[in-house]
């Protein structure tokens, strides 16, 4: 009974201090940030990027504080030598604690700017290959940025919340989450993850194979924006129904000037290609790796892409044909981790247990 009473006053007190919405799910990605509001959705979503001046100790961010985000990305490869860009979550694991703080401090006081001084509740989601030492580096950049809790829950179990997948049950699921720094493979049941494979091929490669090709093939040199972007607009896993192009901008290697050129979406597909591969090839092992039971289940419940990978055209095709199960794009793949983080806000009680503290 006491127990219980103990439970309702606590929920009571929760409603109370997040009658503003002010609780905070966040994403945090090696490419991109996100934070997600329970009941009011994305509030925010910005490049994981810190422009800093060079040689400062700490660190000093240029624009009075303001290069962090959209800001420090417009400034990647265009930068003096007096400033240099930083993606601090780049390989996956919190590489650079003292800039993913300021990052995470920056983003927090930006959605809470109407706070009213009452301190929320976050979760984080981390890349799975976090340690513990770099979990509690999270937290404590949360704690200061004013939170009164926080919690850390591992990237795929957030992303399979978002996706709208049962977590809970013992059932298996799979999620392949494939983002800018890297791609986490999982098989969950009963709200864990029982099977993982993470590893640092993702987005970035994709963009760095395209750099190479367009250099062996053309002698034009591109930079990763360049090559993001004609990835994004062109790039497919799959032959397309109608193949398209790009015209896209270097410089000749030869001749060293400006250049244009166009290319075609089934170069694109060619220059990707490995990488690609790589993902599958780990899906296919973390399968091979899953109990017997928990890999039957899939024949039901399928294979579940998200992150912003996820949106190359053929892929979930690509996927159904290599694997033999049912592959397909979560729902807005993009922000699905950060929809896990504030569905599991809402229901912090219920999911107590699934979240690590
Ligand atoms: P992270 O979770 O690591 O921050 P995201 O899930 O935000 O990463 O995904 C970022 C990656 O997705 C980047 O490499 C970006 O180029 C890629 N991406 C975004 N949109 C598309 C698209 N339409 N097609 C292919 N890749 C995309
Ligand atoms: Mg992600």
């Amino acid at each position: 009974m006491a127990a219980r009473a103990g439970v309702s006053l606590r929920k009571a007190v929760n409603f109370m201090m997040n009658l503003g919405g002010l609780d905070l799910g966040i994403d945090l990605g090696t490419a991109n940030t996100l934070v997600c509001v329970p009941g009011r959705g994305i509030v925010l979503m910005e490049p994981s990027v810190v422009a800093i001046k060079t040689g400062t100790s700490p660190p000093v961010v240029p624009l009075d504080g303001r290069a962090v985000g959209n800001e420090a990305k417009r400034m990647i490869e265009r930068t003096p030598e007096s400033i240099k860009t930083i993606r601090p979550l780049k390989d996956g694991v919190i590489a650079d604690f003292e800039i993913t703080g300021i990052m995470l401090r920056y983003f927090i006081k930006k959605v809470q700017r109407r706070s009213w001084g009452v301190r929320p509740r976050i979760v984080v989601s981390v890349p799975s290959g976090a340690t513990a030492v770099e979990k509690e580096a999270v937290k404590d950049s949360a704690i200061r940025a004013g939170a009164r809790k926080v919690y850390t829950v591992a990237e795929p179990k957030a992303g399979a919340v978002g996706a709208g997948l049962k977590i809970s049950e013992p059932v298996g699921t799979m999620v392949v989450d494939i983002g800018g720094g890297t791609t986490e493979v999982a098989v969950l049941s009963l709200g864990e993850v029982v099977t993982l494979e993470s590893f640092g091929i993702a987005g970035d490669e994709m963009d760095d194979a395209v750099i190479t090709y367009v250099r062996d093939v053309y002698g034009l040199e591109i930079g990763h924006r360049t090559a993001e972007e004609v990835k994004i607009a062109i790039g497919s896993a799959y032959p397309l129904q109608e193949e398209v192009t790009y015209e896209i901008r270097g410089k000749d290697i030869a001749a060293g000037l400006p250049r244009k050129l166009e290319i075609s979406s089934a170069e694109i597909r060619e220059a990707i290609s490995g990488p690609i591969h790589q993902i599958i090839d780990a899906a296919k092992s973390c399968l091979d790796r899953t109990p017997p039971e928990l890999a039957s289940d899939l024949i039901n419940t399928g294979i579940t892409l998200l992150g912003g990978g996820a949106i190359t055209p053929g892929l979930a095709e690509l996927v159904s044909e290599e694997t033999g199960l049912e592959a397909r794009v979560a729902e807005d793949p993009i922000t699905a981790v950060a929809r896990g983080t504030a569905i599991l806000l809402e229901s912090l009680d219920e999911y107590e247990e699934v979240l690590g503290d």
